[in-house]
């Protein structure tokens, strides 16, 4: 059986006294048969994983360089977030893609390098509300997984997180036949490239405004297998509620 995943992504948020919420959710008693993850922003990692020593919680970083180590003045590479206590990363963001130009190729490298590294990848994919209007969503996200996907895959050192643009940060959700059309399709073509073995073990989380109210309904959908959450993952009772709705 597949596990359950929920992660949360603390983008550029939080210092010192957001450990206060990671030491909440690490006082709760652990959902069985659910991972729980939460990456804060990388000046916290060390410490977070302090903090979440000995309990459920696993901490992972939100991206690393293509490198293992050189002149790359601001970046972190898979191995120093693997050393802080990382046991996932979160690659190829929307906004990292938006911000940073980061091509499928470019998330592919820095995929084969945290896999190296011993990291698990959450690899993002997730069209553009233009791309939708057009009809281009499967498309756009089958060019995301074939090119940002090494072919090393396994079960164990890759979870896929969907997440449509245009419902990250906004509060609009694409209903659950949009979620569940998209999930599908992943899961099919994880399927196809890497084998039923492999392509049936893979996480496949919903990311786009998860909120406790809405969690419920969108776990509901089949091959949604957790989510990203953004916003609601910065306070320990809203996380806590997601984490409990899986
Ligand atoms: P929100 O949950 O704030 O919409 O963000 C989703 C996201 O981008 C998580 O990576």
């Amino acid at each position: 059986m597949r596990r359950k995943l929920a992660a949360g992504n603390w983008k550029m948020n939080g210092t010192s006294a957001a450990l206060a919420e990671l030491e909440t959710l690490a006082k709760a008693a652990p959902p069985a048969e659910t991972d729980v993850l939460i990456c804060p922003p990388a000046t916290l990692i060390s410490r977070a994983s302090h903090v979440a020593e000995n309990s459920h919680i696993q901490i992972g970083g939100q991206d690393c360089h293509a490198a293992n180590s050189g002149a790359h003045t601001g970046d972190v590479a898979a191995d120093m977030l693997h050393d802080a206590g990382a046991s996932h990363v979160i690659l190829g963001h929307s906004e990292r893609r938006e911000d940073h130009g980061e091509t499928n190729e470019v998330v592919r490298t820095k995929a084969a390098t945290a896999w190296e590294a011993g990291l698990i990848t959450v690899i993002c994919v997730g069209e553009t509300l233009s791309e939708r209007e057009a009809e281009n969503t499967l498309d756009i996200i089958g060019g995301q997984l074939a090119g940002s996907i090494p072919d090393a895959a396994t079960g164990e050192n890759l979870v896929v997180a969907y997440e449509p643009v245009w419902a990250i940060g906004t509060g609009k959700v694409p209903t659950l036949s949009q979620i569940g059309d998209v999930h599908d399709f992943v899961r099919m073509r994880l399927e196809r490239r890497f084998g039923e073995g492999i392509g049936r073990t893979v996480p496949i989380l919903y990311g786009g405004s998860v909120k406790p109210s809405n969690a419920v309904e969108i776990f509901s959908v089949s091959n949604v297998d957790g989510a990203l959450v953004g916003g609601a993952s910065l306070k320990a009772a809203d996380f806590q509620g997601i984490i409990d709705a899986l």
